[in-house]
């Protein structure tokens, strides 16, 4: 939009810009342009776009052919953005508060592409909010405070810029600081410059392999104090013994002792997290040699065999899922980790496995609460275990007679990096649309527990589990 159109239409809106709302519009066309190329958006691309204001970088997204789906909280200009793109049925415009948004229900509609002018009073959680593993996002474009995006994309260990956005956001993403931009660009100037900063997923062999949780978890606690040595802030994750040993430690990483959590690479980090947590991919050569009950064509058991055994000669066996369900009757989801040897990063039931010989249904499937999701015994017993469902062996399932059971817990969950990537809560209507329009992301064994009468015919099960379960605390 040119500063005249900018100018006519904040007059006729009657809209004087608010600082608050950090309103600061772009008025140079070419720029839009090429700040939005930056996504590489194509016709069929779902975009989804935080703060249009007036449209400026709008109307640029939505000349690629791309869709454009768009988050704005100033309801004056959400209106103002319905009308002038009121011809255009790829764009959506929703009149909300972006940190309100549950991006949880992106996955529906596949990968998006997310790009945005930020108001700057709230980068920095937007970031944490919509760049997470949670989120089907596969790029992001986004104009920040030239601090903010420096201490995102340029900061150097060591640095005063270097910090937990450097880290937690770097892990994921190749951050690039695409360009600056002077004040003058915007109507009205900022007191600051802003910058652009591209982010792209990196490869999945780019970086060793962590546990995420730990991850985080620990370089939280080692930013928490700047001033601070990293060895007191994360002495409560470190195994017994490392404390003692932290020089020989911290030298073997490659830092010297009374480092404090800003000096550390993000390699160095990896590191830590993986002495404080290790991640033992599953060879799945190892677990072939695990003995399961084969059973006949009525489920009775017959005799014993070998995974491998089972699994090259189809042979029957038995196999639990578990469906977990919290308070708001969202049900959990996991995305398996990209070393399992079956189904790597699709997502899949709460938790699910193997019977071992002699072992039951039900007891298999408290085993894996506590394996998969890292339950005490207490809480599998407070969660009410239930059966809701069975599944006859067949080749979709593997040779596999399926018990399906749900249990009622709210999290959080600790679940070992080597079985799980990630894992979250999603509501029953997002994973009924998700597995309608992306059947792809799931593991086949989940498609078919889910398609159960339970699941998918009543007007919302996670309501019904709700219902039912009103009342039960977990320990
Ligand atoms: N994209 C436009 C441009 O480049 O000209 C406007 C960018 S302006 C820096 C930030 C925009 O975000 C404003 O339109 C403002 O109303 C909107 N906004 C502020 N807080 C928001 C929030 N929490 N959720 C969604 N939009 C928000």
């Amino acid at each position: 939009m040119k500063l005249s159109a900018i100018r006519a239409a904040l007059a006729d809106l009657q809209l004087t810009p608010s600082k608050t709302l950090g309103q600061n519009f772009l008025h140079d066309q070419n720029l839009a342009r090429w700040i939005v190329a930056q996504l590489d958006a194509k016709p069929g691309d779902e975009l989804l776009e935080i703060g249009p204001g007036l449209g400026a970088l709008t109307g640029a997204a939505l000349a690629t052919g791309a869709t454009v789906r768009a988050l704005e909280k100033d309801q004056r200009l959400a209106d103002f953005l319905r009308a002038r793109f009121a011809d255009e049925p790829r764009f959506q415009i929703e009149h909300t508060d972006a940190l309100e948004f549950d991006p949880r229900t992106l996955w529906a509609r596949g990968p998006v592409k997310i790009f945005g002018n930020l108001p700057y009073y709230i980068s920095t959680p937007l970031l944490f909010h919509f760049m997470s593993p949670a989120v089907p996002v596969a790029r992001g474009v986004f104009l920040l405070q030239r601090e903010l995006a420096e201490r995102i994309a340029a900061a150097e260990p060591g640095t005063k810029d270097y910090g937990i956005l450097s880290v937690v956001i770097g892990r994921r993403w190749r951050v690039r600081l695409l360009r600056t931009l002077p004040a003058s660009v915007f109507l009205p100037e900022p007191k600051v410059d802003s910058a652009l900063i591209g982010l792209t997923l990196r490869a999945p062999d780019e970086l060793p392999p962590c546990d995420v949780q730990t991850f985080e978890r620990i370089v939280r606690a080692g930013f928490s104090q700047r001033r601070k040595q990293l060895r007191k802030l994360v002495r409560e994750f470190l195994p017994d013994g490392s404390e003692a040993k932290w020089g020989e430690l911290a030298a073997g990483f490659g830092f010297v002792e009374n480092a404090r959590g800003e000096e550390l690479t993000l390699r160095q980090w990896i590191g830590l997290a993986n002495h404080v947590q290790p991640v033992q991919p599953g060879n799945a050569q190892d677990s072939q040699g695990e003995i399961f009950d084969v059973v006949d064509a009525g489920d009775r058991v017959t005799g014993t065999a070998t995974r491998g055994e089972v699994h090259a000669r189809d042979l029957w066996h038995r196999a639990v899922h578990i469906l977990v369900f919290n308070a708001r009757g969202e049900v959990f989801l996991q995305k398996r980790s990209p070393w399992k040897d079956k189904h790597p990063g699709k997502w899949d039931s709460s938790a699910a496995g193997h019977l071992d010989s002699g072992e039951d249904y039900a007891e298999a499937a408290r085993r894996e609460l506590a394996e998969e999701l890292g339950m005490s015994a207490v809480e599998v017993e407070a969660g009410l275990l239930e059966e809701v469902g069975s599944l006859p062996a067949s080749e979709r399932t593997g040779w596999e007679f399926i018990r399906v059971f749900r249990f009622r817990h709210d999290g959080p969950f600790d679940w070992p990096a080597a079985e799980i990537e990630w894992g979250g809560f999603f509501p029953v209507e997002t994973v009924r649309e998700w597995t309608a329009g992306h059947p792809e992301d799931f593991a086949p064994g989940f498609l078919k527990c889910w398609a159960l009468p339970i699941f998918s015919n009543q007007g919302n099960a996670g309501l019904l589990i709700h219902e039912k379960f009103a009342g039960v605390k977990n320990t």
